[in-house]
């Protein structure tokens, strides 16, 4: 609940994977160019701490691609996520396929 006081502003942002509203201070910033240092004009994408903990279980390389591709922040979590998981698959291998 929002109280009658609030001692400083608190932005907050949506996390461009699970689409949860997180303050701005918890987010993980999401630059899909890989740039962060490049800051002028630029909208900064975020991630939930969980979304970019579960991210990163991914190999790094080609991450902004596959992000990319599967249209991050469009549609619907489950979309992203299905269309994610198909593209890590089709790339990665199924983690199945990986332990035999
Ligand atoms: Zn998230």
């Amino acid at each position: 609940m929002w109280g009658p006081r609030r001692t400083r502003e608190k932005r907050t942002v949506t996390c461009i994977a699970c689409g949860d509203s997180i303050s701005r201070s918890d987010a993980r910033e999401y630059d899909k160019l890989g740039d962060r240092w490049e800051r002028e004009g630029k909208d900064f994408e975020f991630l939930c701490k969980e979304c970019f903990r579960e991210l990163c279980h991914q190999p790094r390389e080609g991450l902004e691609a596959l992000l990319t591709e599967s249209l991050a922040g469009e549609g619907t979590q489950e979309e992203f996520l299905a269309r994610y998981g198909e593209l890590v698959e089709e790339r990665y291998g199924a983690p199945e396929e990986r332990e035999r």
